[in-house]
């Protein structure tokens, strides 16, 4: 099979090429072979990645992403290297999800209001997709405390 890594700054893993759509297995044996970072393999574990046809060049195939890493072609919001999953609402605190991650990828403007389902506090939507109150996704915490703790063996 054909395909290729897709490395972003400090030569971090954003993802892959391939000639062909994967499966799920596919990822996992190039994440083996290659011997992969545990956060890799675990997004792909964890179905947390994005698969792109390939637009931006003529090699045709598709772009597997990792944690909503851009593809090749894809922007981003100034100075991010993702569009994290998870915002918090400066009001009341609660952790609540972006709904729209693919539409704002592709580079959408977005207009109107998000609502705080818990507390009804309104922020606009182009603030939250901005990344003005993002947080890390609480499996990402979890992950680094395991990681953490293993210093204490
Ligand atoms: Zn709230």
């Amino acid at each position: 099979m054909a395909y290729s890594i897709v490395r972003g700054p400090n030569n971090t893993v954003w993802g892959f090429w391939f000639s062909f759509k994967p499966e799920q297995m596919h990822l996992l044996a190039v994440a083996v072979e290659k011997d992969l970072s545990a956060e890799v393999q675990r997004d792909i574990f964890s179905n947390n990645y994005r698969v792109v046809p390939n637009t931006s060049n003529n090699q045709g195939g598709f772009w597997v992403m990792l944690d909503s890493r851009p593809a090749p072609g894809e922007t981003l919001p100034k100075g991010k290297d993702r569009i994290y999953e998870y915002w918090k609402c400066p009001q009341c605190g609660s952790l609540l999800k972006k709904g729209r991650i693919d539409v704002a990828l592709a580079g959408a403007t977005f207009v109107g209001t998000a609502t705080c389902g818990v507390c009804g506090a309104k922020f606009p939507q182009s603030d939250v997709y901005a990344g003005k109150y993002d947080v890390e996704s609480p499996g990402k915490t979890d992950e680094t405390a395991k990681k953490w703790w293993q210093f204490w063996k």
